[in-house]
């Protein structure tokens, strides 16, 4: 077996455990329960065994019914073990064949390439998907997005990009020091090294813009609809939004979410499944939007310039 085969394989059973584990989160942490403690049938309160907790290959052996009580178990286990397998293969990949950058970075790229910042990327990108699978699925059960789900994604994303800036840093000042002249541009300014992360730092700080402009946007919304159906937690995932996408892929990427979201709307009207005037919760289509403009969006626009302009 190959090494990329391996690889593949191994985050896709990483995937399935973790949409096992995401499936107790995105059940408990709604109704404010403790992530600590067994899980249990929801009819006959029996705990589950270890043979009952294997994602996906239990569901099929016991074909969808609690061992003890035979009620029907819900479909969200297998479906969101096996997406988060899915997910991971899929989002793997993406990211071997196609060019990704979070926020404003990708124009600091061509001044430092160090070797190592696609598998950063790579590493962040596979720290989101459990927050974005579990900001989907709790949205799509309860019209919810938690803070002790947003507020991580925001925090860890901030970190991520001031991690980056001083990395950029460090190692623009370091390949300064290997030449004569880059040696001397140093000596007579000895402020080099910070003058360098300020530099790195402008696309932060434009990535942050674009975080409060969409939040805005998102506050225009609420407004214009009186409230309904979005809330503050919508406005802090619009803002993350903002700031992992950066300009101008957060265009594609809101475009995509209302587009989708849209679509899915008029099918539900269409199936009776919804009533006209109520709302269908946003955040599952957000991250669709976002998940695909992240790895196309430039593309997207590119084609779109192209076509039409
Ligand atoms: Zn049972």
């Amino acid at each position: 077996m190959s090494f990329v085969v391996f690889v593949y394989v191994f985050l896709f059973v990483i995937g399935l455990c973790l949409g096992s584990f995401l499936n107790v989160l995105i059940d408990r942490w709604p109704n404010d329960k403790s992530l600590k403690g067994r899980s249990h049938c929801d009819y006959c309160k029996k705990t589950l065994g270890l043979v009952d907790l294997i994602p996906v290959v239990s569901f099929i052996v016991l074909r969808g019914r609690c061992r003890r009580c035979h009620k029907k178990l819900s479909w969200q286990y297998p479906l969101v073990e096996l997406g988060a397998g899915l997910l991971f293969v899929l989002t793997f990949y993406l990211f071997r064949h196609y060019p990704v950058s979070f926020g404003q970075t990708s124009f600091l790229i061509d001044n430092v390439i160090p070797a190592e910042i696609p598998f950063f990327n790579l590493l962040f990108i596979m720290v989101l998907l459990p927050f974005l699978i579990a900001i989907f699925m709790i949205d799509l059960k309860y019209s919810l997005i938690l803070d002790r789900v947003i507020m991580p994604v925001i925090y860890l994303t901030l970190g991520f990009y001031v991690f980056e800036v001083f990395y950029y840093g460090f190692r623009g000042y370091h390949a300064l020091l290997l030449n004569p002249l880059g040696k001397y541009l140093v000596g007579v300014n000895n402020q080099y090294f910070y003058s360098l992360v300020l530099r790195f730092a402008q696309p932060l700080i434009v990535s942050l813009a674009v975080g409060i402009f969409v939040a805005l946007f998102f506050v225009l919304l609420i407004i214009i609809s009186r409230g309904r159906g979005l809330g503050l937690g919508d406005i802090r995932l619009g803002f993350w939004l903002g700031l992992l996408l950066g300009y101008p892929k957060i265009i594609t990427g809101l475009f995509l979410s209302f587009f989708l979201g849209g679509i899915a709307a008029f099918i539900l009207l269409v199936l009776r499944r919804k009533k006209f005037g109520e709302t269908v919760p946003l955040a599952p289509f957000l991250i669709i939007g976002t998940y695909i403009s992240l790895f196309f969006g430039n593309q997207i626009i590119t084609w779109y310039m192209q076509r039409f302009l």
